[in-house]
């Protein structure tokens, strides 16, 4: 559904992409995850059409997202970094407009929004000012004009920040939701828990390529099952092992100021790259 191979972006002084080669079958929820400058959203950007590829190509359900930029950009729907939802206006007519940029006849766009209203739980926001909804609300209205135009591929750049962890969990619950209805939805994240919640398969991105991509399951059965942070002269130490009986055994030399734990997909991103995701 998304093919990429051999992407590289260059700006004036930065090589954002080195080199970046990927396919998200179809269905897949593919979780993209690095640290900030990593490339994440240069990604989305190509694949949307908005910004230029320096080499390499891209294609979004077959078709080139440089040669065949029109029919590309019917095959996705983007919900953006920053909310960038008119706030003057209510929730009907910011999805109204949008059907109207995407030419839906005016009675099947109406249809559509009062379906979507209703499958993001908002329905009785339909003629609310978009000023006056909370940031969780906002963030579903972004997500229910980006499926406006049915497509088969929704792009979520960062969906869930900035929300508290009640509200990014209802996000969550809609993201699967979405892929549910056979939606391939590509996510960028900091949020390492959301990749590990929601994703069939997560690439590990750092200064521009891919260091590791597979199951978030597979990737953090690479580095054992069971961690322990030691606390060494005001750093934390994190050990692996696999299983927690070794782990056990190991902490009974210590005395104290450690933790036992199961292994997360932090753990493994650390251990690849030596950075954490912030
Ligand atoms: P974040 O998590 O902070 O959003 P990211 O992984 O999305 O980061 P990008 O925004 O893709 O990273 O940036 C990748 C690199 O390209 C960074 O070094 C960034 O400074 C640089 N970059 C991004 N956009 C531009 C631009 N328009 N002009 C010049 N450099 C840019």
């Amino acid at each position: 559904m998304i093919e990429i191979v051999d992407l590289v972006k260059e700006y004036k002084t930065t090589k954002a992409l080195r080199g970046i080669d990927l396919v998200v079958n179809s269905g897949e929820l593919f979780a993209y995850l690095g640290p900030n400058g990593a490339g994440k959203t240069t990604t989305i950007r190509i694949l949307t059409g908005l910004t230029r590829i320096t080499v390499g190509r891209a294609r979004l359900n077959g078709h080139d997202v440089a040669k065949e930029s029109l029919a590309a950009k019917q095959q996705y729907g983007l919900v953006p970094q920053h909310i960038n939802l008119d706030s003057d206006l209510t929730v009907f007519e910011n999805l109204l407009v949008h059907g109207c940029l995407h030419h839906m006849p005016r009675r099947s766009a109406k249809q559509r929004i009062d379906h979507l209203l209703s499958y993001i739980d908002l329905s009785e926001k339909r003629d609310t000012l978009v000023k006056h909804l909370s940031g969780g609300m906002k963030r579903r209205v972004l997500i229910a004009r980006a499926l406006m135009h049915a497509p088969k591929i929704l792009f979520l750049d960062e969906p869930s920040v900035g929300l508290d962890a009640n509200i990014r969990r209802r996000i969550w619950a809609l993201i699967k939701k979405i892929q549910q209805e056979g939606v391939t939805i590509f996510l960028t994240t900091h949020y390492i828990e959301e990749a590990e919640f929601l994703a069939d398969r997560v690439a590990f991105l750092d200064q521009g390529r891919i260091v590791a991509l597979d199951t978030p399951q597979n990737l953090m059965a690479g580095i054992g099952s069971w961690a322990m942070d030691q606390l060494v002269a005001d750093n934390m130490h994190t050990l692996y092992f696999h299983s927690q009986e070794d782990a056990k055994h190991y902490a009974a030399g210590l005395k104290n100021g450690f933790a036992i734990r199961r292994v997360n997909l932090e753990d493994a991103f650390l251990s690849l790259t030596g950075k954490k995701v912030i």
